[in-house]
């Protein structure tokens, strides 16, 4: 077993997609399961938090870390299972995400290519059962592998066990922060069915006058995509940061009477799911700057970083802007990013 590579105060400020400062008091990059047993057995790490990092796009660090960060870099693609129908393939947890969206195009399986340019890994896509475009993580998962802090013990995680929510998994929820995944096992389709009725994808493919393909299908998405959400590498963000809220139909209902223009997707018999980029909008504050921070011109859901904000910055920006909306609707948006 060779000992993996321990770093001190290490800047996190280039590994996380909103780009702000934050020290780890230590740091390890991790590519193999050996370097996590290591870590796990070694008496200076016992008592001390860990953070496991991903690409880190979708959290928002609002201090300097005092424990240790452990950066998942375990890569590798296996193909585990065929039938004539589908295919397993194992990803390790640090493959990127987008990467393995277009290794599975290439391969012409199908299941992944509305979620084509999500960033991050493989590793965390289970954790906020990440979606777009009508699908979501579940619909393709087949199991995980993830190693518990406390034990040791490697343990895995069918869909059910991982209670898979809207932006929501058990991972979020009891065993927040107990488990480091290791690999996750996903089932491509051979035999596609196409999730393409959303509007915005319709008119691109239109647009396009090619026959339907995966191909075609995620060069639609990514175009959207690029168009609507701010790049990273230009502007600090963490995609949208708050989830869409779910409200009684009797409470949409009469929101409506008071804004006739409100959005709202029926998701069960007494439930309705508003965009909460639409609320945000209403309060007048898209694309306006507060300070170092705001939200995108684009996307009011979208908070971002214009150069030199700190995390705890953008936190108190983020009441400000739940204040804003529940003022006007008597609505709590939920954070989607996980603040650290
Ligand atoms: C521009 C932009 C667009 C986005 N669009 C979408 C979208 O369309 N849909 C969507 O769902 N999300 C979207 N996101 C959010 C984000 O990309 C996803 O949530 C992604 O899965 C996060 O991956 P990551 O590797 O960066 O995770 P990180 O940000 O590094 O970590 C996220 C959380 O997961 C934990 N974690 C990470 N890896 C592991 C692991 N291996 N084991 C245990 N815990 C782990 C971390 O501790 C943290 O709590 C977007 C973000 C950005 C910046």
């Amino acid at each position: 077993m060779t000992k993996p590579h321990i770093q001190s105060h290490v800047s996190l400020k280039l590994l996380n997609t909103f780009g702000v400062e934050a020290k780890a008091k230590f740091f390890c990059q991790i590519r193999h399961l050996d370097d996590i047993q290591n870590i796990l057995q070694n008496p200076t790490f016992k008592d001390i938090p860990f953070l496991i990092l991903g690409g880190g796009s979708n959290l928002l660090l609002t201090q300097d870390f005092e424990g240790l960060v452990l950066q998942m870099d375990i890569q590798g693609i296996e193909k585990i299972q065929e039938t004539q129908d589908c295919v397993l393939l194992r990803f390790g947890a640090g493959v990127n995400w987008h990467s393995a969206v277009c290794y599975t195009i290439e391969k012409e399986l199908g299941g992944l290519e509305n979620l084509s340019l999500i960033p991050g890994t493989i590793g965390a896509a289970p954790i906020q059962n990440i979606g777009a475009y009508g699908v979501e993580l579940k619909d393709v998962f087949e199991s995980l592998e993830a190693i518990e802090i406390a034990t040791g013990k490697c343990q895995t995680f069918t869909s059910s066990d991982c209670k898979f929510g809207y932006r929501n998994s058990i991972f979020k929820q009891e065993l927040k922060g107990k488990f480091i995944i290791t690999s996750v096992v996903l089932r491509l389709s051979k035999n596609p069915k196409f999730t393409i009725s959303y509007g915005a994808i319709q008119s691109k493919l239109e647009s396009y006058d090619q026959d339907i393909s995966l191909k075609t299908i995620s060069n639609a998405i990514i175009e959207i995509r690029q168009n609507k959400l701010p790049d990273p590498a230009k502007i600090g963000n963490s995609g949208s940061f708050f989830k869409n809220p779910t409200i009684p139909n009797t409470q949409f209902e009469s929101l409506k009477n008071q804004f006739p223009s409100i959005i709202g997707y029926a998701v069960s018999e007494s439930k309705t799911k508003i965009p909460a980029g639409w609320l945000i909008e209403q309060t007048g504050i898209k694309g306006k700057h507060f300070g170092n921070t705001g939200t995108y011109e684009k996307q009011a859901l979208v908070l971002v970083n214009h150069g030199q904000a700190t995390g705890k910055e953008i936190l108190d920006f983020s009441k400000k802007v739940q204040r804003f909306v529940f003022e006007k609707f008597g609505i709590q948006l939920e954070r989607e990013v996980n603040v650290i």
